[in-house]
C-alpha cells in the first residue's frame, strides 16, 4: 500500500512538473528512493531489461540500442538524457508506470553507471548486461577501477542472463568468467584499424593478467589499453568472438561484420566499439541486418558528444571529455584528421564531474598533428595551459580565458577565418 501511494504522489508531482514545461531529471526517483529504498522491488516489467554500463561510451551505446528496436517498431522505454544512478533509472521507470507499478513496452534499456548496477538490479531481473570499458574516471567518485571491476565480478557471480562483453578490454573480458555456469556469455572485438599501434600510446589500464598475474601479450593496441591481447601463461583473452567488426574504414565511415558492411555516422575507433557493441546486443533479440544497417546509418546523439556541427561556416567538432581516455580519444580523432585546425579546451571542475581536474597529466598531448592554435577557457584554464606547454607545444600559440564566452569569440573570429578549411575541435569537461 505504501508503494501505491509513492506511486500516486509521484504521479501527481511528474504531473505538476510537466505543466511547469519540466522534465524532472531524477528527481522523482530521488524523492521516492529516500521514501522506500526498496521500491524496485515493486515494479513488474514484463519485457526484457537491458542495461550498458562503461566508463566511457554509455550514452551514445544505450540511445544507439533503443534507436535501433525502435527502427524495428518496437516501444522502447530508456533513460536516454543520460541520469544513470539508482534515481535517475527510478525516475524514468516513474515516468512510464502504472499505479500499479506495471511497465508496458517490447524492451527496456538504460545506461548504468559502473557502481550502481549491483544496487539496481538486485531487485529488477536483468535479461542483457553490455559492458564495454573500464578505465581511470574520476577517483573521487568510483575509486580504483580494480575495486569497481571486483564488485561487478561479485554481481556477476549468480547472474545467468545474456553477458555482452568487449574481449579488447582486458579488464571487461575477464568478467565472463564471473560465473561459469552461465552459458550466455558473449564477446565482441574490432580488428586493428589503420592507426592502431604495437605500443600502448596513453595511459591504461590492464597490464597483467587477473587469473595467473603474467604481463599480457598484445598483438595491437587500437587505443589506451584497448587492443588484442592474449596472456602467454593461461591463454586469457582467447575467447570465441560472436561479433568480429572487420575492414574498419574510418575515413568512409564504415566496417564490416562478416558480409555486413554497416554506414555510421561518426568517424572515431572508440565508436565503432560502441556500435559492435550495440549490433551485438540487439542481435540477442532477432533484429534483422538490414533493420540495424539503417538505424546505424541515420544515428547521430547531437548531445555534444562527437557531435559535428559547422558555426560561421567552420566545420567544428565538440566533444565532451571527462577523463583521460576520453581526451586521448578526441586528441586521436584531431590527429588523425590532416587538415589545419584550432582546438578549443574547455576545462572546468565543477561538482557533478569531479573537483580533481589531476587526470590532464594524463592527457598525451605528445604528438600534436596540424594545431595551429590551442585556446584553453573555464574555471582552469591556466591548468589546461601549463599542461599543454609541458608536452612541448609552443606557448606564443596558446592563449586562455577564463571566461569561456570571450574564448569562444576568440577562436571562432580572427586567424581561424584567415586560415582556410582551417577547423575547429571543441573538447569539453563539463
Ligand atoms: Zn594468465
Amino acid at each position: 500500500m505504501k508503494n501505491f501511494f509513492i506511486l500516486l504522489a509521484m504521479k501527481l508531482l511528474y504531473l505538476a512538473l510537466k505543466i511547469l514545461g519540466k522534465n524532472g531529471g531524477n528527481f522523482l526517483g530521488k524523492i521516492a528512493y529516500d521514501w522506500n529504498p526498496n521500491i524496485f522491488q515493486y515494479f513488474k516489467i514484463n519485457c526484457p531489461i537491458i542495461a550498458v554500463t562503461a566508463t566511457n561510451g554509455k550514452t551514445m551505446t544505450n540511445n544507439a540500442i533503443g534507436h535501433v528496436f525502435k527502427i524495428a517498431g518496437k516501444k522502447v522505454i530508456s533513460n536516454i538524457e543520460g541520469n544513470n544512478m539508482e534515481t535517475g533509472i527510478l525516475s524514468t521507470i516513474l515516468k512510464h508506470c502504472t499505479l500499479t507499478g506495471k511497465v508496458r513496452a517490447d524492451f527496456v534499456v538504460f545506461e548504468v553507471d559502473e557502481s550502481y548496477v549491483p544496487v539496481i538490479f538486485k531487485d529488477l531481473r536483468l535479461d542483457t548486461l553490455v559492458i564495454l570499458n573500464f578505465f581511470r574516471d574520476q577517483l573521487d567518485r568510483n575509486g580504483e577501477v580494480e575495486t569497481l571491476i571486483l564488485r561487478l565480478h561479485t554481481f556477476l557471480k549468480n547472474y545467468t542472463g545474456n553477458l555482452v562483453l568487449n574481449n579488447d578490454d582486458p579488464n571487461v573480458a575477464r568478467l565472463g568468467q564471473s560465473n561459469p555456469q552461465n552459458p550466455n556469455v558473449y564477446y565482441f572485438s574490432v580488428e586493428a584499424y589503420d592507426y592502431a599501434t604495437h605500443e600502448m600510446k596513453e595511459a591504461g589500464e590492464g597490464k597483467f593478467c587477473p587469473f595467473c598475474n603474467t604481463r599480457i601479450e598484445y598483438e595491437y593496441y587500437q587505443y589506451s589499453h584497448i587492443g588484442k591481447f592474449q596472456c602467454p601463461n593461461c591463454n586469457y583473452g582467447n575467447n570465441e568472438i560472436y561479433k568480429l567488426a572487420t575492414n574498419i574504414n574510418l575515413k568512409n565511415r564504415t566496417f564490416s561484420i562478416l558480409d555486413d558492411t554497416y554506414q555510421i555516422q561518426t568517424s572515431s575507433i572508440y565508436t565503432i566499439y560502441n556500435f559492435v557493441a550495440v549490433i551485438s546486443c540487439v542481435s540477442l533479440y532477432s533484429i534483422q541486418t538490414e533493420i540495424i544497417q539503417k538505424a546505424l546509418s541515420n544515428f547521430s546523439l547531437n548531445n555534444g558528444r562527437l557531435e559535428e556541427l559547422t558555426i560561421n561556416n567552420i566545420p567544428t567538432i565538440l566533444n565532451l571529455a571527462k577523463n583521460p581516455t576520453g581526451a586521448n580519444v578526441s586528441l586521436r580523432i584531431l590527429n588523425e584528421d590532416e587538415a589545419k585546425k584550432e582546438l578549443l579546451f574547455v576545462l572546468n571542475d565543477n561538482l557533478a564531474d569531479g573537483l580533481d581536474v589531476s587526470w590532464i597529466w594524463d592527457i598525451n598531448f605528445d604528438e600534436l598533428n596540424n594545431i595551429t592554435r590551442i585556446i584553453t577557457a573555464g574555471k582552469r584554464a591556466y591548468d589546461m595551459a601549463i599542461r599543454i606547454k609541458t608536452a612541448g607545444y609552443p606557448i606564443n600559440n596558446i592563449q586562455s580565458y577564463l571566461d569561456l564566452r570571450s574564448s569562444s569569440r576568440n577562436s571562432l573570429s580572427n586567424q581561424c577565418q584567415k586560415i582556410r578549411h582551417c577547423k575547429l575541435y571543441c573538447f569539453t569537461t563539463n
